[in-house]
């Protein structure tokens, strides 16, 4: 039963089921949170590894702008370079291209695609803005450099094309003088003198050097003057030294141009190196300075999240060990008692008397203890009911024996031990209501003992007394054997009730009663008859409604006086008035 009541428990209601349900909704809730915890960690290491792309990003930017200005440096340098061979080996212009852009750096789509870079960098740091905004700084000097040299690129290639024109003219001259006609000795030399001038002026044309250059223009001055100074020159032979001489300024100016716009040139290109070189170092320190922090941002990341996996794997250790120790310890200290005390309390309303658990010092302990002292005060107060309750049964036995010897005191008369008067008329009242309703015969005896007043006076009181019990006692022997009531009516008369006996047959029993009295030969010296005689009285009746039995034993009495006034010691029947008359049943003595 202590089982049944246990599993009677809705599983909502009982304690054990709630406490899993509790440690199961803290540990779903740990679950929840390790669960989110961990999945912020891998949106933040996805941010992170955008932003250190990004990082990245800027570091690539800055290595491409570094690349940039040296490219766009070495590309000036290669389209110098591609000019001077165009110079050296390609004497016609291009075809298909316009004069004007041939060879011309494209300074404008290298600044775009510079800037285009550049404008994607962004600084974090003080230290990244101070460092792009020195590339800014760089940057403008860088690309002025490039325009300048651009210019002077552009301003060679004139100079080239005019030194070209030169060129063509010397040719197309000298071309001309030898058709010359030399048929004297003055015409050959001079023509000679032309042709050397020319190829003077042409080998100066490319004169490299600025003393070349004098020498060669020294030696085409004193040629051109020798020739001029000659006598008898035709005005076409003046006509082309003239020629020559003006060609061969022009050679001079020319070449001195190209000579000092080379130099002009060469500067040009250092200059352009050195802000180049300068900006590619800017870019590569902001490259340098974007890669350190891109590496110490991923691993300042990388060391984070591994400092958070392993306090979050540590702590899930702890939790789910303090969750099976909780798990543990709720069972063992509090669901096993708490079951173990519920089955031994329901045992001990059964009746069953288990040992009580009490060990330990905590508040089931406490419990057990306490229902201890309460099946103590139980069985104790059980033993006080059961104590009272036998002492209340002895109380009320005596009782009911001390009502009963009451019932009999009231009923019974102390001497003779038999009914007394009032009893006597209580059970008339009921027999006379029974035979009224079943019309039953009722006899009444009176009887009364003769001379007794002398048998008192003679042998006293108490013989009297002895008398009076054995008479009784004689008759309720009689009257045990019929459904009648003996009693004693006063002093020493008594009167008999025999329902069921018509007249004659308590005539019987009179005289069998009268026969017995005689056995007992109550020695009475007093007595004319030497012995204890009755005198009886008898009158019998069926009742009907509306008789009093008042009237019958009147009638008794009536004929126990005659009995008493024909002699004593006889028996007279008394029949109703109305039905039958008296009659006298003489006494055995008499009639002996
Ligand atoms: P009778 O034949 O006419 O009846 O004469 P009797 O003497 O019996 O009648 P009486 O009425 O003169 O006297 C009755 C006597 O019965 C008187 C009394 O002494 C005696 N008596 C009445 N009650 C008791 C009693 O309880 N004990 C004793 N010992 N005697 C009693
Ligand atoms: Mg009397
Ligand atoms: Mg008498």
């Amino acid at each position: 039963m202590a089982n049944e009541a246990n599993t009677k428990l809705k599983p909502l209601k009982q304690l054990g089921f709630r406490l899993n349900l509790v440690l199961l909704s803290v540990l779903s809730f740990y679950v929840l949170t390790t669960g989110y915890s961990l999945f912020t960690l891998r949106e933040q290491s996805q941010e992170f590894e955008a932003l250190s792309n990004s990082y990245f990003d800027r570091a690539m930017h800055a290595a491409e702008l570094s690349r940039e200005a040296e490219v766009i440096a070495s590309d000036t340098l290669v389209n110098m370079l591609n000019q001077s061979y165009d110079d050296k080996y390609i004497q016609t212009p291009t075809i298909g291209l316009p004069e004007q852009n041939k060879n011309i750096v494209n300074n404008v789509s290298f600044e775009r695609s510079f800037e285009d870079i550049r404008q994607q960098l962004t600084a974090n740091t003080p230290h990244e803005q101070a460092l792009i905004d020195k590339i800014d700084r760089l940057k403008k000097p860088y690309f002025d450099t490039i325009r300048i040299l651009n210019n002077y690129l552009i301003e060679k290639r004139n100079i080239t094309q005019l030194q070209r024109n030169i060129e063509s003219r010397l040719l197309s001259l000298q071309k001309k003088i030898y058709l010359l006609p030399q048929t004297t000795e003055h015409q050959k030399n001079l023509v000679d003198e032309l042709i050397k001038t020319i190829n003077l002026s042409v080998l100066t044309l490319h004169s490299t050097t600025f003393n070349q250059l004098i020498t060669q223009m020294n030696s085409i001055s004193s040629l051109i003057s020798n020739m001029s100074y000659q006598d008898n020159l035709t005005s076409s032979e003046w006509q082309n030294i003239s020629l020559i001489s003006k060609l061969s300024k022009q050679v001079f100016n020319t070449t001195l141009k190209r000579q000092m716009q080379l130099s002009a040139t060469l500067i040009a290109v250092n200059k352009t190196r050195m802000e180049a070189k300068k900006l590619s170092n800017a870019c590569y320190d902001l490259y340098v300075l974007l890669k350190q922090s891109t590496q110490k941002a991923s691993s300042a990341h990388k060391a984070f999240i591994s400092k958070v996996m392993l306090k979050i794997g540590l702590f899930s250790v702890i939790f789910l060990l303090l969750t099976g120790i909780a798990y543990w310890f709720i069972h063992h200290y509090l669901i096993r008692r708490l079951n173990r005390l519920n089955s031994v309390m329901l045992e001990h309303v059964e009746g069953i008397k288990t040992n009580i658990p009490q060990s330990g010092n905590d508040e089931i302990a406490m419990m057990g203890k306490a229902f201890s002292i309460f099946v103590e005060a139980t069985n104790k107060a059980q033993q006080d009911s059961l104590e009272a309750q036998q002492r209340t049964e002895e109380a009320n036995q005596k009782l009911t024996q001390l009502n009963q010897s009451l019932q009999q005191l009231s009923h019974t008369d102390e001497l003779t031990q038999m009914a007394n008067r009032r009893h006597f008329f209580h059970e008339l009242t009921n027999i006379w209501q029974l035979a009224c309703e079943k019309q039953i015969s009722i006899s009444i005896i009176m009887l009364d003992l003769d001379w007794f007043k002398n048998f008192n006076d003679y042998y006293g009181h108490q013989a009297g007394d002895k008398c009076l019990f054995q008479v009784a006692q004689l008759i309720l022997a009689e009257v045990k054997s019929t459904q009648g009531i003996a009693a004693r009516y006063g002093g020493e008369e008594f009167i008999i009730l025999l329902p069921y006996f018509d007249l004659d047959r308590a005539m019987v029993f009179a005289k069998k009663l009268q026969s017995k009295l005689y056995e007992e030969e109550i020695e009475h010296h007093k007595s004319p008859k030497k012995y204890i005689t009755l005198s009886q009285g008898i009158t019998s009746h069926i009742p009907k409604e509306g008789d009093k039995f008042d009237h019958l034993i009147h009638l008794a009495d009536q004929a126990l006086y005659r009995a008493k006034n024909n002699g004593r010691d006889q028996i007279i029947a008394q029949a109703n008035e109305e039905y039958a008359p008296l009659r006298t049943l003489p006494s055995p003595s008499d009639s002996l």
